[in-house]
């Protein structure tokens, strides 16, 4: 943009310099011409400004409205250990505790120790519990 306005400035600056007579029809037109210019390219430079503005906005709100999003729907990067539906619940075969653990626990090879009496919760006692 800065170079289109530094284009007319140039064409204005050269018009003074070649001392263009706008007594005359073709100087008339030219001085015109050029004076339009000028105004086309600072009122596109004003455009360019609010519409910047108008991005900056936009892009803030669009923040906002993810935080409120986030807030209302929950954020999928750190909501895996406050959603009860992540976690299993499973009664301990060997104290009958019920008691919960984060399912993606059952995706690992780890054998998984009842919080209560610390004897191991095996696989098979799990699949009938399998939701
Ligand atoms: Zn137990």
């Amino acid at each position: 943009m800065d170079y289109l306005i530094e284009k007319v400035a140039y064409l204005k600056g050269l018009m003074d310099g070649l001392e263009i007579d706008d007594r005359t029809n073709e100087g008339k037109i030219l001085v015109n011409i050029v004076d339009i210019l000028h105004d086309i390219v600072h009122e596109i430079d004003d455009l360019n400004a609010s519409k910047d503005e108008l991005d900056e906005y936009i892009q803030t709100i669009d923040e906002d409205l993810s935080d409120v999003e986030n807030e209302l729907y929950g954020d999928d990067d750190d909501d895996e250990y406050t959603d009860d539906s992540h976690y299993i619940e499973v009664e301990c075969p060997h104290c009958h505790e019920t008691v919960y653990f984060a399912d993606d626990l059952f995706d690992t090879d780890n054998e998984l120790y009842c919080p209560n009496c610390n004897e191991s919760i095996y696989d098979e006692e799990l699949s009938d519990l399998d939701d």
